[in-house]
């Protein structure tokens, strides 16, 4: 499949923690600067609420041949994961791919010891912790 990110991207980058595993990394799209060029055929969709594998928003879109999850679709948004970017090595990826900050934070599985960011839950919406996940930015 062959993703075309187009415009500026107003993209977010974040490491967050969810449910399913310890860590991911994880870009925000808007899906108006998301175009699929090729391969759209071969792609799943699936609705975990109503356990269906429909294109019912929000849902999530793997590869039909692979399985390997390519994306999170909302209604606006599209969350994809750069690690299944090809930016030609590990020392191209972007800056603006780097990631800015963590999210749920609050249910780590391990410290992290960076300087960014770190929230309880949602960004700009929970508490900011340190890296050890005590109240206040920093290293506490
Ligand atoms: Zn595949």
């Amino acid at each position: 499949m062959i993703l075309c990110l187009s415009r500026e991207q107003k993209s977010e980058q974040k490491l967050e923690v969810p449910r399913t595993t310890s860590m991911q990394w994880a870009a925000i799209f808007h899906k108006h600067d998301v175009r699929i060029t090729e391969g759209i055929d071969h792609l799943n969709f699936y609705n975990s609420e109503l356990d269906k594998h429909e294109r019912i928003l929000p849902c999530k879109v793997s590869c039909a041949l692979c399985g390997t999850l390519i994306a999170d679709e909302g209604r606006n948004m599209w969350l994809a994961f750069p690690s299944l970017f090809n930016f030609g090595g590990v020392s191209k990826v972007p800056t603006k791919f780097k990631p800015t900050c963590h999210i749920f934070y609050g249910m780590r599985v391990i410290d992290i010891n960076d300087d960014l960011p770190k929230w309880s839950g949602h960004k700009n919406h929970s508490e900011l912790l340190g890296n050890c996940g005590l109240p206040g930015r920093g290293y506490n």
